[in-house]
């Protein structure tokens, strides 16, 4: 399988505050539209980010390979994004512009310990042609031996004190399948009730019981052509619509087609989720257009996935809460 970088080249991303774009570059920042300390506004966007977050960061250096949370990071734990920089002394204008497209009400830890990681891979990449053919190629060699069975839904999961099994539902109507043990890779959100037959310690089951997702939408946008390109742009931006991330995927030439999508997580996710399938795509085309002028002419067709609606999901992303 070829690879291919997420994000390639020079081109610029977008920032939208406020009802205005701003374009990233090297050049000194913009006057941002907000209310802003003399410090914060000197320091800017990006200084305030190098100040204010990379503390726990560079006390954290040395211990990427660590199985175990770094402490550093650990202790921010306790807070909320916004908590953690709240506690700083920021003010709320300064917290907007740099958690611009963030939900800032997930835990300060979690998105250090992302951060850390990407420290550490600072590269990423597609599969040419999509990523669903690295589990389709490892699902062949596995279907060679008949080890995976399609349109099974798993009901419950039990054990006693000579085996374990599964019982599951397919066309045929219910199986149960014995063995020594069952291994579930189930999304807790989908296996809340599976487990009453199964003897997991009272820890297991409210943790399968508990663990909450954040709500995740993409609607992706086909365009006749990558317009943004042409313009020196890379198609990704952070913005304070309901389309508060835009990413974009396409072959190289600018003349080709190429998908720009909106990519929303916590609350625009939960927003768009009350919304008719026909008003995510309409809102999404009205938030490109503000961000990307020209998108509303070049869209040709629209795809939209909530991965709360998907009853194989239940949920996007886990949502860990604060020091649990
Ligand atoms: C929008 C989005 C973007 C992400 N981006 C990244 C990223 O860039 N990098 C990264 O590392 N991770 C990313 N993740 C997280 C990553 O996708 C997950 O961590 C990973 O897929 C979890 O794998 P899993 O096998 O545990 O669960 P899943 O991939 O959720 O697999 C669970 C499987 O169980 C099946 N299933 C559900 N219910 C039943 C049932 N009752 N019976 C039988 N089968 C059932 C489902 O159909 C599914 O195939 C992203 C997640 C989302 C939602």
């Amino acid at each position: 399988m070829t690879l291919e970088p997420f994000k390639g080249g020079d081109l610029a991303d977008v920032l939208h505050l406020r009802g205005q774009n701003y374009v990233s570059g090297h050049g000194p920042e913009p006057d941002w539209p907000l209310q802003l300390t003399p410090e914060e506004r000197h320091l800017g966007r990006g200084g305030m980010a190098k100040r204010y977050l990379a503390g726990p960061l560079e006390s954290a250096k040395g211990s990427e390979d660590l199985l175990s949370v770094p402490r550093p990071i650990l202790e921010q734990d306790h807070y909320t994004l916004r908590q953690f920089l709240e506690k700083q002394g920021l003010s709320r204008d300064a917290i907007e512009l740099m958690t611009l497209g963030a939900d800032t009400s997930a835990s300060a830890g979690l998105l250090l310990l992302v951060e850390l990681n990407e420290q550490v891979t600072r590269e990423y990449f597609h599969i040419r042609g999509g990523n669903d053919q690295l589990p389709g190629a490892l699902a062949k060699q596995l279907e060679l031996g008949g080890a995976i069975r399609y349109g099974c839904r798993v009901t419950s999961v039990g054990q006693d004190d000579s085996d374990a099994w599964a019982v599951m539902e397919h066309a045929g109507g219910h199986e149960t399948v014995r063995g020594d043990y069952v291994v579930s890779a189930l999304p807790f959100s989908v296996a809340r009730n599976l487990f009453a037959d199964a003897r997991l310690s009272p820890e297991k089951q409210r943790v399968i019981r508990e663990l909450q997702y954040f709500p995740v939408d993409k609607i992706f946008l086909q365009m006749q052509k990558q317009f943004w390109k042409a313009k020196g742009l890379s198609g990704f931006a952070n913005t304070d619509l309901v389309s508060e991330r835009f990413w974009a995927l396409g072959p190289e030439s600018p003349e080709e087609r190429g998908l720009l999508l909106s990519y929303v997580i916590g609350e625009n996710a939960a927003k768009l989720d009350t919304m008719d399938v026909h008003s995510r795509v309409q809102q999404t085309i009205a938030d490109a257009e503000i961000v990307f002028p020209g998108a509303r002419e070049q869209f040709e067709a629209a795809r939209v996935k909530s991965w709360s609606e998907d009853p194989w999901q239940r949920g996007g992303l886990t949502s860990f809460g604060l020091a649990n």
